[in-house]
């Protein structure tokens, strides 16, 4: 089905298309199952259900990136390929690649029943790999044993090296059983998890779809739990810094980024299960101000908090003059390796991709068949307008 630029795009109501592609409250605007990808592109700047979902994750990339990029101008911060940064430039992989694979997914999913199926499988793994990519800038900046001094001298940093010898080791943690434990378990587990999240999400597609928006919402919140494990300590513990630091003062506005942070991600997954504002008045929303459209900016905003207090982190870590993270192997807090956070990303996006490639050829055998049977009655009727 091709149309031309310029001629309105036919879009239909909820009674016209496959029961698959419904959303719930939203009666117009839907986009055939049977676009080609020169149509999916265009319904871009054409107000469909769907116009909105693409610029609510697509613009914000842009903004996160200029927000993202100040780090590197800062003083005293290293080049930006050093290995200081490897957590961070996953942290961006992570979140990129959620807001790239969101718009997209949106933009594209109306190309048949099946690619609409792979789009939201992309979706989701993403989503995990943010996850991940979250908790390995959490691991190495919010980390509690971060910023603070080492006092083994051993990590061969060019930098000032005094040492704080009142402290030992074991006091950076309350429970020094938690330190082993901690550093032992979080990136494994938060690995572990966000598959689970994968395989939960993906599973909602076919199974369990009265309840899906609430396993989604619930699927991702866990995750969100485990992975902000340094944080809470850090929240509930003193400071890693001399109160009368300049690090210590940067990092005093972690807690504030870190509470507005969550309640974004609240608000979020209010409007993802609520469906309101479209539930009060079904038809109203169908192009602007739907429920998704509110969850999208509202996980951005949860998103943008978050990067703030990573880069207060980070920033306080460079002002405490001795970084704790050096890439060297006798350093008390192994700093960031190419394996530890690359590597980590890079096996955990390969069995996403597996964990896609199976949901996907799954969905094929289920829907190529009423794809190719659309694909027949349309190119036999014309389509109405709405
Ligand atoms: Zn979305």
């Amino acid at each position: 089905m091709l149309l031309n630029f310029g001629q309105p795009l036919p879009l239909l109501r909820h009674t016209d298309v496959p029961p698959r592609v419904l959303e719930n409250y939203i009666l117009t605007g839907y986009r055939f199952p049977n676009y080609s990808l020169r149509d999916c592109l265009l319904s871009a700047i054409r107000p469909t259900n769907e116009t909105g979902n693409f610029w609510t994750h697509f613009l914000p990339l842009f903004i996160f990136l200029y927000y993202f990029m100040e780090v590197f101008g800062w003083e005293g911060a290293p080049h930006g390929a050093s290995p200081f940064f490897y957590p961070l430039w996953n942290y961006f992989i992570g979140v990129f690649c959620l807001l790239m694979a969101s718009s997209m997914a949106h933009l594209l999913n109306s190309m048949s029943l099946v690619v609409r199926e792979v789009c939201f499988f992309v979706d989701y793994g993403t989503i995990s790999s943010y996850t991940v990519g979250s908790s390995l800038a959490y691991y190495y900046y919010i980390h509690p044993r971060a910023g603070i001094k080492d006092s083994g001298g051993q990590n061969g940093s060019q930098m000032d090296m005094k040492i704080e010898p009142a402290r030992s080791l074991k006091s950076f943690y309350v429970i020094p059983d938690f330190g082993v434990l901690f550093e032992t378990l979080y990136i494994p587990t938060a690995c572990v998890v966000a598959i689970l999240c994968v395989l939960s999400c993906c599973n909602t597609r076919h199974r369990w779809r009265r309840h899906r928006y609430v396993i989604r919402t619930f699927v991702f919140l866990f995750p969100f739990l485990i992975s902000s494990t340094p944080v809470f300590y850090r929240l509930l513990t003193r400071s890693p810094y001399s109160t009368t630091s300049s690090s210590f003062e940067i990092s005093t506005s972690t807690a504030g980024f870190f509470y507005r942070h969550c309640l974004w991600l609240l608000v979020s997954a209010v409007f993802n299960i609520s469906k309101f504002p479209e539930r009060l008045s079904p038809g109203s929303f169908d192009i602007w101000g739907h429920s998704h459209q509110w969850f999208h900016c509202c996980t951005f905003l949860s998103i943008l908090d978050e990067l703030h207090m990573i880069k207060t982190e980070v920033r306080a870590i460079l002002l405490s003059q001795t970084l704790l993270l050096p890439p060297a192997i006798l350093s008390r807090l192994p700093g960031p390796t190419i394996a530890s956070t690359y590597g980590v990303m890079l096996l955990l996006q390969t069995t996403i991709v597996s964990i896609i490639v199976c949901f996907s050829w799954h969905a094929n055998s289920i829907y190529g068949p009423e794809r190719d049977q659309l694909a027949k009655e349309h190119s036999k009727k014309p389509l109405k307008c709405h």
